[in-house]
């Protein structure tokens, strides 16, 4: 974990803490200790890639870069175990070299195995949930120290309501999620006219393993991509180095273009449908076949803000096209695109799909740029949609909007106050929330 000045701050430089002392301990047993003797709030931040100051603490901050590495294999159960601060990017290569893949990731493999599980972290596709959905089993250290192992057959309601925790339920040491066999995929870029993709929204979503789309919201093109499962012949997998690597590099659209207009465009709001226009012609990469877990995440080195909402999924393009017109109507200056993302319902009680197909709306501000007017506009439109916050991203809603837009917050909130009752995990943000 790295502080400047004594200071951590998350990827986007926009959430920040000065923690009284900082512990990195090596192993569960001592991981268990600290935990137990910690001073005030403690928190354990994974690489800091949410938005939200949900890891943020004044008091302890727990280091958990001793966590890393394959845990484990069971074949039988087609089932990994990962020591919790796993970065994604060693995933892939540990799990390639036992012949399996994660079923789905999101867009970048930045972050820590337990920072995705805990927020719900998703990619996209119709028959896919999000990365807490394959969680088989988790290892928890609780306030007091105690160490629980969770299953479905072990501690069971904790690991029904702790796979989407947000931190609060404890630390966890290790995480199991299932895998399939290891596969490629073939990645297709290519752009719609706005109407023609809605037009053709309902079988782009069922034809494609992965369907997702871009829509700069002052263009009228959208940017699509599709990913779908391939035998054609694909370059040598990548090695955990060579992830790492590749992620801290610009990807296929330009960067530095990208970078440019965002920093004229508040100057220069006339410009936006014009920059719009150009970003939607730079961005579509070219095609390629490749093993699962290189095509998945792309480099995302130009660092901005973003608010992220799951609706049902039948309500996915209108909530789209109001948050547009929204836009425009306001006149509201962005550089980003509006993402577009499907994610099968789960049984998790905070999860954002929880009991529902669900449509992800992501809106998106250069790290420069005040959010008020975007995240505010938009989130007005989310919230008449009942959409759901990701717990990573920008959102505003209180304790009181939850218990509605979650029909299991109360459990949630009972379980946490068993597990942790003088909120020992809980800074600031995470009281109000979950208190
Ligand atoms: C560029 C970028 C791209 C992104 N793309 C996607 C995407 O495609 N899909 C998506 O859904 N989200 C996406 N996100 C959001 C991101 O996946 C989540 O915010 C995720 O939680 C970040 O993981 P992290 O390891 O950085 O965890 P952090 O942000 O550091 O922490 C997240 C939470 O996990 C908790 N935590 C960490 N370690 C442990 C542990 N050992 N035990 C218990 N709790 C723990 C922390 O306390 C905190 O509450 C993106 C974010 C960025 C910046």
């Amino acid at each position: 974990m790295e502080l400047v000045s004594g200071r951590w701050s998350n990827w986007s430089g926009g959430v920040r803490c000065k923690p009284r002392q900082v512990m990195a301990p090596r192993e569960e047993v001592e991981l268990a200790a600290a935990i137990r003797t910690a001073r005030g709030c403690v928190r354990a931040p994974g690489t800091g890639h949410s938005f939200t100051p949900i890891c943020t603490s004044d008091d302890t901050l727990l280091d958990l870069s001793a966590f890393q590495g394959l845990a484990g294999v069971n074949h039988e159960a087609q089932s990994a175990t990962f020591r919790a601060a796993t970065p994604l990017w060693a995933v892939g290569p540990a799990l390639h070299a036992q012949g399996y893949a994660l079923a789905n990731m999101g867009d970048i493999d930045r972050q820590t195995v337990a920072g995705v599980v805990a927020t719900g972290t998703h990619g996209t596709g119709r028959s896919l949930g999000s990365l807490s959905a394959q969680v088989t089993g988790f290892r928890l250290i609780c306030a007091d120290g105690e160490v629980l192992r969770c299953s479905a057959s072990e501690n069971s309601e904790i690991f029904d309501l702790g796979r989407v925790s947000i931190g609060t339920f404890g630390v966890m040491s290790e995480i199991t999620l299932r895998v399939l066999p290891a596969y490629k995929l073939v990645e297709h870029n290519f752009a719609l006219p706005i109407e023609e993709l809605f037009e053709r929204l309902d079988s782009l979503i069922v034809e494609n393993r992965h369907f997702e789309f871009f829509w700069f919201p002052y263009a009228n093109t959208a940017v699509c991509k599709s990913l779908n499962l391939s035998t054609a012949e694909a370059p040598a997998p990548r090695t955990a180095e060579q992830m790492y690597a590749r992620g801290e590099v610009s990807g296929s659209f330009d960067m530095r273009t990208f970078i440019a207009i965002n920093e004229v465009l508040p100057f220069a709001p006339f410009l936006l449908e014009g920059a719009h226009r150009l970003c939607s012609r730079l961005m579509p990469g070219p095609d390629k076949v490749r093993w699962s877990y290189e095509i998945f995440p792309s480099p995302r080195t130009v660092r901005f803000n973003e608010m992220e909402y799951a609706v049902a999924f039948e309500d996915g393009p209108a909530c789209l096209k109001q948050i547009v017109d929204q836009i425009r109507a306001k006149r509201i200056n962005t550089g980003f695109p509006i993402e577009y993302r499907i994610v099968k319902g789960d049984d998790i009680a905070l999860s954002p799909f929880y009991g529902r197909d669900s449509a992800t709306i992501a809106v998106h501000q250069y790290r420069k740029v005040d959010t008020t007017a975007l995240f505010s506009a938009c989130e007005e439109i989310f919230k008449q949609f009942g959409g759901r916050p990701h717990w990573g991203k920008r959102h505003s809603r209180t304790a009181a909007d939850l218990a509605q837009i979650y029909p299991q917050y109360e459990r949630f909130v009972g379980m946490r106050e068993k597990l942790d009752p003088r909120g020992r995990f809980l800074n600031a943000h995470l009281r109000a929330l979950f208190t």
